[in-house]
């Protein structure tokens, strides 16, 4: 194994050498999305140069070669979630879709009038809405598990909710606000003992920790190419081949069918039933690339790497006076969220922005998490692979300079 060297990981990566008003690009936004690297960049150009064609229709040549390609990101993908089968292996356009997916199926199949719904205070909108938008339909009552005060689940209290009412648990490995790193295994293991289903929301965690969907024992799990350095407009939905099959189709078009009359349609066989329409092609083909350029670096050395960053970083925030971190759960990862006293997160964020920090501010699409701490939204730096400790000091000095200036 070579050694992990940070250094040569920025080569691969073309966008961090630009500046930003005038100062080199220090990119700690990586949990709206990450930036790509030349191996993915270069896979982009070669499929508009090479291969672009409609997958799954045509038999000339380079429909052939798109439709191959495309499904290599799928062979990829069972592997590096070890999931059992290929075809539980959906191709969405990212998080938000395969959840609505999820949740709309599953809906529609198994949830009736008076049937519970849990999810948690942490959860993005994405885990949120279309659940409100499916009890509405259904009948069906969402609970919330609260937090403590350093964004760890009440475990307590997510037990006494779970009863044979409850026919779906909905919750964040990684909290995209907070960093919290939820004990998934666990939660899994008392909802199955109350015949609930689990979905969890990877978009957070697939890019920094390696996952096992089958040690997981999860029903669903979802995630983003574009967060994994990978492009935008694909994502997952790894389903259980019983769900997946018991589960009425999302949308209705071209690729699910096996074969329609006006009379009746019947559908394909899995995952292509759950695949309407031309998909993100480009997308598709060349997120294979962004899971061969993790895998070669690996997540255990990322994982490391990223670690020592968000410690370092969580040390240096904590010396400025009168900052305070919203998130201290004993498990985090590569996300560190802050506020200064007396300072609005947008006017710290505008700061940065003219020092080249890139950084979010606001509630990251995560209101309610933020009401229960009374704020109105947090800084944000999140962390990637090709951060490094000047990317930190960087920030800290901003933060710095944002202090004396605001207050
Ligand atoms: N869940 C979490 C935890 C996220 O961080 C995000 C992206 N911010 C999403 C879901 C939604 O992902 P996407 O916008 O790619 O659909």
């Amino acid at each position: 194994l070579e050694r992990f060297d940070v250094n040569n990981v920025r080569k691969d990566f073309p966008i961090l050498t630009r500046t930003v008003n005038g100062k080199p690009l220090v990119y700690l936004d990586n949990g709206a999305t990450t930036q790509k690297p030349r191996q993915v960049i270069d896979a982009i150009a070669h499929y508009y140069t090479q291969l672009n064609s409609n997958v799954h229709r045509g038999v000339h040549h380079l429909s052939q070669l798109a439709t191959d390609a495309f499904e290599v990101t799928r062979r990829k993908l069972k592997p590096f979630i070890n999931a059992a089968h290929e075809h539980e292996i959906v191709l969405t356009k990212g998080t938000t879709e395969s959840i609505n997916l999820v949740a709309t199926c599953y809906g529609k199949a198994f949830l009736h009038a008076g049937d519970e719904i849990i999810i948690s205070t942490m959860e993005h909108h994405s885990n949120i809405v279309p659940w409100q938008i499916v009890c509405e339909e259904r009948g069906a009552v969402l609970k919330v598990v609260p937090i403590n005060e350093a964004g760890e689940l009440d475990m307590a209290a997510y037990r006494s909710m779970l009863s044979d009412r409850t026919k779906m648990v909905a919750i964040t490995y990684v909290s995209n606000a907070l960093g919290t790193v939820n004990p998934v295994k666990e939660i899994i293991d008392l909802a199955h003992a109350s015949g609930a289903a689990v979905l969890v929301d990877a978009a957070q965690a697939i890019q920094h920790l390696p996952i096992d969907v089958q040690a997981l024992d999860v029903d669903f799990l979802v995630f983003s190419g574009h967060k994994m350095y990978g492009p935008t407009g694909i994502g997952i939905l790894y389903g259980k081949e019983k769900w997946l099959n018991a589960m009425p189709p999302y949308q209705g078009g071209g690729e699910m069918i096996k074969e329609v009359t006006f009379a009746k349609t019947t559908y394909n066989e899995l995952p292509f039933k759950y695949e309407a329409g031309t998909p993100n092609i480009e997308a598709g083909i060349c997120l294979a690339h962004a899971i061969d350029y993790i895998q070669e670096i690996g997540l255990d050395q990322i994982a490391r790497h990223e670690h020592e960053l968000l410690e370092y970083a969580t040390r240096r925030l904590l010396e400025i006076p009168g900052l305070r971190i919203i998130g201290t759960a004993k498990e985090k990862s590569s996300v560190v969220s802050f506020l200064l006293d007396g300072v609005h997160p947008y006017d710290v964020g505008v700061i940065l922005d003219k020092l080249g920090v890139a950084v979010r501010t606001g509630h990251h699409c995560t209101q309610p998490l933020m009401d229960r701490y009374g704020i109105p939204g947090t800084v944000r730096a999140s962390i990637a692979v090709y951060n490094t400790t000047e990317d930190i000091d960087a920030l800290i000095a901003g933060v710095e300079r944002a202090a004396a200036m605001l207050r």
